[in-house]
């Protein structure tokens, strides 16, 4: 199987040739294949799933990220912001964060002198655009394999045998995923947990043309969050414990529909639920970013608690400041520069992390001092438009007129 519509590389010679290999044509792997050819790094791009073919007339898609303001402008640099754009996005220019009744706080776009906060996009559009402008690069290479059966490591290579096939490279990025194959293969270990709680997706119609909100209110039992979607469509998230959510998800639809208009805001109005699916959620860190000539961006380095979306977002992240790193040196591959991108990137990516988690633990905490705190917080938030702009400034990944 070969999806290359060039290949530069050695066909029929003992092994592929490459500067880099990436090991996962996901949002993160593509971007960063794009990225380093732009540098005239030649690319080998190694996925098991051929990315799908969508248009605007496609069943909308359940597995979808908010993208924040820096990850627009990284996806937009590698030319291809506008035709994830023309296939369908939402924008999102605010979004409201509220306990039980209380008052919401509400970050608006408007604050930080934008004209939105961000897009909800469905993943797999995301990754279709990558994929076909990486197919159409004359430096990267993409194909479609079935395993990846070994890794070897000198100081300068690193040798992949997949489907039989030896590919070499200087460096070797691990792209592939929060299960990541490549990172056991290098023998990199991960720290983490698996949360109490599983995310409930509900992909729903909500018969009203455009939204601009997104929301979520905590509760004890875990977050109740509302993604808007592009021609009306949206996406109802219901974190709680793993047994309920395996509850939720085989009700019948009508039944499911009045326990969500129940237990949600009225600011979810009527709707047509259209799917269901739910997601486990894990904390997963990996202990070191490189190892020998492996490199470790996005899930297959950390697993975010999905609470404030900032997963990709992270990841791209890791891209810019890969991509920044190799630019930077003529040493590219050496170990100091592959160290370089680990202390740009680790101590963020834990700050993100543990930040999600301290937020999980106050929210899902009905001691009264902490319910206090946290009300008190929030309306802090509220009455404090300079910490409002500062919080809605770091989510969207805007520094002053800056991306980080
Ligand atoms: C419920 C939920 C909600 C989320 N919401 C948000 C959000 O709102 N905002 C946000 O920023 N993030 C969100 N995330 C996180 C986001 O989905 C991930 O961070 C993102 O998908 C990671 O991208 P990636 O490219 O690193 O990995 P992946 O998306 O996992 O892509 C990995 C790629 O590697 C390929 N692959 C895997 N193994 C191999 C192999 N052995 N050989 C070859 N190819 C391989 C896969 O087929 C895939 O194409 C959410 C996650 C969950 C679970």
């Amino acid at each position: 199987m070969n999806a290359s519509n060039q290949s530069f590389a050695t066909q029929g010679a003992a092994s592929e040739q490459a500067d880099i290999i990436i090991v996962g044509g996901g949002m993160v792997g593509c971007t960063t294949a794009l990225l380093l050819a732009e540098q005239g790094k030649r690319v080998i791009v190694l996925e098991r799933f051929e990315p799908k073919s969508i248009d605007a007339d496609s069943p909308m898609g359940l597995r979808v990220s908010a993208l924040n303001l820096a990850s627009e402008q990284l996806l937009a640099e590698v030319g291809c912001w506008s035709d994830i754009a023309a296939v369908r996005v939402c924008p999102y220019r605010r979004l409201a964060v509220w306990e039980d009744q209380l008052e919401p706080v509400e970050f608006r776009a408007s604050d930080i002198e934008q004209s939105h906060l961000g897009h909800i996009v469905e993943n797999d559009v995301v990754q279709m655009v990558l994929w076909q402008r990486c197919l159409q690069h004359e430096l990267i290479d993409c194909r479609l394999i079935q395993a990846i059966e070994s890794l070897s490591q000198t100081d300068d290579r690193a040798t992949l045998t997949v489907d039989g096939q030896l590919y070499q490279a200087q460096l070797v990025l691990a792209c592939d995923g929060g299960l990541s194959r490549l990172r056991q293969l290098a023998g990199i270990g991960v720290e983490g947990w698996q949360y109490q709680q599983h995310a409930l997706v509900v992909g729903i119609d909500t018969h009203v043309e455009s939204q601009d909100i997104t929301w979520q209110q905590m509760a004890a039992t875990g977050p109740k969050a509302f993604l808007p979607l592009a021609q009306g469509k949206g996406s109802l998230v219901w974190y709680h414990h793993a047994d309920e959510v395996a509850r939720l998800k085989q009700l019948p639809a009508a039944q499911l529909k009045s326990e969500l208009l129940q237990a949600f805001p009225a600011a979810v109005g009527d709707f047509t639920i259209e799917q269901v699916a739910s997601f486990p959620l894990t904390r997963q860190h990996a202990q070191v970013y490189a190892k020998g000539r492996v490199v470790l961006l996005g899930d297959s380095a950390h697993l975010i608690n999905p609470l404030a979306g900032q997963g990709v977002n992270l990841g791209f992240r890791d891209v810019r400041a890969f991509a920044d790193v190799i630019a930077e040196r003529p040493d590219w591959a050496s170990d100091a520069v592959l160290q370089s991108y680990e202390r740009r990137r680790k101590a963020d990516n834990l700050a993100m992390m543990s930040a999600m988690d301290a937020i999980y633990a106050t929210f899902s905490n009905d001691l009264p001092p902490l319910k206090l705190a946290r009300q008190l917080g929030l309306s802090l938030v509220n009455k404090l438009p300079a910490a409002r702009t500062l919080a809605t400034k770091y989510a969207c990944g805007v520094t002053g007129s800056r991306s980080i």
